[in-house]
């Protein structure tokens, strides 16, 4: 089910992706109708077709992190529109293992298109009039990040905060050491009315996680 988040400057649109119901969104900026997809984790033409519903035009390809069921789509959205994809370079090993990946989970991919440029913690990237900043969460993954919409108070968090959870840090490549450095950080540095949306489950706040995540709260 398509879902949209409306502001005044932007609007995120979000849909389900996948056997592990990934949510995928498309975040634009209403004066220059210029968006990103975040995650092009299956459903490439339900993505296109939630960018052009929505009046926008996809002119970068953001990566929270390169899980399989985050990066799916990503031959059929590049191959679509040509833009740019962006993800963290301690990724990278996981991208390039795409296939196999795909294959512990029945998904039949090709080789991804290479990735276009690099995301760092504190860079800033611009959708249109809208800024976000990279944060650099590793842990549930090595190249894991979160963007965050300052002035819209969203943060698109990936794996790494869900919604009265986290993401598995039991995989291979995770880390459960840095994964409790990235939750700590958010604790810290993350505005209370900041809206969480995840990589999977239902949308949350940082004041609500503060409040109820057990790991944000407890020793584990
Ligand atoms: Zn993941
Ligand atoms: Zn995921």
């Amino acid at each position: 089910m398509n879902k949209v988040f409306d502001f005044e400057q932007a609007a995120i649109g979000s849909i389900v992706v996948g056997p592990l119901q990934t949510n995928v969104y498309v975040i634009g900026c209403k004066e220059t109708k210029e968006a990103a997809i975040i995650d092009a984790g299956g459903n490439a033409p339900g993505l296109l077709q939630l960018a052009e519903t929505l009046g926008f035009k996809i002119t970068k390809i953001l990566q929270t992190h390169a899980h399989i069921d985050h990066v799916a789509a990503l031959g059929e959205i590049k191959e679509a529109t040509g833009m740019p994809i962006y993800l963290h370079p301690a990724d990278q090993p996981l991208y390039d293992a795409a296939v196999e990946q795909g294959k512990r989970f029945g998904f039949q991919l090709e080789p991804l298109p290479p990735v276009d440029e690099s995301l760092e913690d504190g860079q800033v990237i611009e959708i249109g009039n809208l800024k976000t900043q990279v944060w650099f969460l590793p842990g549930h993954s090595p190249g894991s990040v979160a963007f965050f919409f300052e002035e819209l108070k969203v943060a698109l968090s990936g794996d790494v905060l869900f919604a009265g959870s986290i993401g598995r840090v039991d995989l291979p490549l995770s880390d459960p050491a840095s994964m409790k450095t990235s939750l700590e950080r958010l604790k810290k540095d993350m505005p209370d009315d900041t809206l969480i949306l995840s990589g999977h489950g239902p949308e949350t706040t940082m004041e609500m996680e503060r409040k109820r995540n057990p790991f944000l709260n407890q020793d584990w």
